[in-house]
């Protein structure tokens, strides 16, 4: 049996709802006490009410992105990466050969995801620091005819880095070959229309910028990708093309829907038009950016990223090289102090992530700046200067793009 300090109730003692942290983390997100309240209704998920709870969402998504009659949406069950494989395995042929473009954790699970589904891939892998250029995906699918589909991540969570999208878009699409899209992180913030990149699919879920909580993923994909994606997924729960044939024909999913998420759901999207839609919510993350860098840099932290690549999504923090800086204890006092940030994901530095998305306004990026400042001086840092050798690697990375 488990032992008997396992058994505490992790419920117990909680600080009351409304004043837990914020959370400044890519997703889980904080929410609205709006979205939450819509969870306080129990749905049947063959109902009538409910199918109309799941066609209204489907239809407010593809207005999203422009996608007219052209495109439609697939609600998918579980979290983003259901999402992520279901279209990887759904959109691309069996016998077909893929370019995955890397510079980060999620670049690197769609070619893991890949390779479990046994496809042919070719990977641009450019480390932690730098996104793939138009021209090197130019050169490499002009050097290689057979390569059909290409996978980019539109912001690459990991390091906090906004892709070049529109180029690669053009690189792809005036060559023939068709462009999937992991936006999981940018999408409902970043503007993405299929005017602009008209894409095969693209992939996000409920809990990141449209402030939803987590339970399902939705790809929203040209009709005749998802007409020709019939017989292609190996798996039944995550086939594209079943879904939204059941779906279009019976209004509800295939199978136990999270029917509490998706109503929380719409009422995240109806708070994302009243805030301006997409430009709306560009401008509370951009403004919540700058109040984040300009105080992190005054206090002598620096950015992983040089400007032009930083999202307005999260950004990636050097840890300072003061050896009274110890990243758990800077977390604690952080946390005792009503924010939540988030550990990095990079593969050589120590590094820091705090998110700019969710329920977060310019009061509480000022309040995650002061309990930084309080975090340090609880812990005797006096520098919050990375060490040399981050920086003298940044640089590095730099001038070989350059
Ligand atoms: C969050 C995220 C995912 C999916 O992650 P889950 O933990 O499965 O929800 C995929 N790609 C990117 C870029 C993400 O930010």
């Amino acid at each position: 049996m488990s032992n008997p300090a396992s058994h505490k109730n992790p419920l117990a003692d909680l600080k009351p709802v409304g004043e837990e942290p914020y959370l400044l983390t890519p997703g889980p997100l904080t929410t609205s006490a709006r979205t939450k309240q819509a969870m306080l209704r129990d749905w049947g998920s063959w109902d009538d009410d409910f199918k109309g709870v799941t066609a209204e969402v489907r239809r407010r998504l593809v207005d999203m992105c422009d996608g007219g009659d052209a495109y439609d949406c697939v609600p998918m069950q579980g979290s983003g990466t259901f999402s992520v494989e279901a279209a990887l395995a759904s959109f691309i042929p069996r016998d077909a050969k893929v370019l995955v473009l890397m510079n980060g954790a999620y670049g690197q699970r769609s070619l893991k995801t890949l390779d479990y589904l046994g496809r042919e891939v070719v990977a641009l892998d450019k480390g932690d620091y730098l996104p793939p250029m138009p021209s090197e995906v130019a050169e490499i699918l002009d050097g290689d005819v057979s390569i059909s589909h290409v996978v980019i991540v539109h912001c690459e969570t990991s390091s906090g880095i906004l892709n070049p999208l529109k180029g690669i878009a053009d690189a792809v699409i005036d060559r023939g070959r068709k462009l999937i899209v992991d936006s999981m992180s940018a999408f409902g913030a970043v503007p993405l229309s299929v005017k602009d990149i008209p894409f095969e699919a693209m992939v996000s879920s409920a809990n990141k910028c449209i402030e939803g909580v987590p339970g399902f993923g939705f790809i929203i994909a040209k009709k005749t990708a998802l007409e020709a994606a019939k017989g292609n997924s190996h798996s039944l729960s995550l086939d594209v093309h079943d879904q939204w044939a059941v779906m279009n024909k019976t209004g509800q999913w295939r199978f136990t829907p999270p029917t509490h998420t998706v109503v929380a759901f719409l009422e995240a999207l109806i708070q994302h038009e009243e805030e301006g839609g997409v430009a709306g919510r560009f401008a509370r993350y951009d403004g919540n950016r700058q109040i984040l860098i300009s105080g992190m840099r005054e206090m002598g932290f620096e950015t992983l990223l040089e400007d032009r690549w930083i999202s307005p999504i999260i950004t990636t923090f050097f840890c300072p090289a003061d050896p009274n800086f110890e990243f758990l204890r800077f977390y604690e006092e952080i946390k005792d102090r009503g924010f939540v940030i988030y550990p990095g994901k990079l593969t050589v530095v120590d590094s820091f992530r705090v998110g700019c998305i969710g329920n977060l306004d310019a009061d509480v990026m000022r309040g995650v700046l002061a309990a930084m400042k309080g975090a340090c001086d609880a812990m005797g840092v006096t520098s919050c200067a990375p060490p040399v050798e981050a920086l003298e690697q940044r640089e590095l990375q730099n001038q070989c793009a350059a």
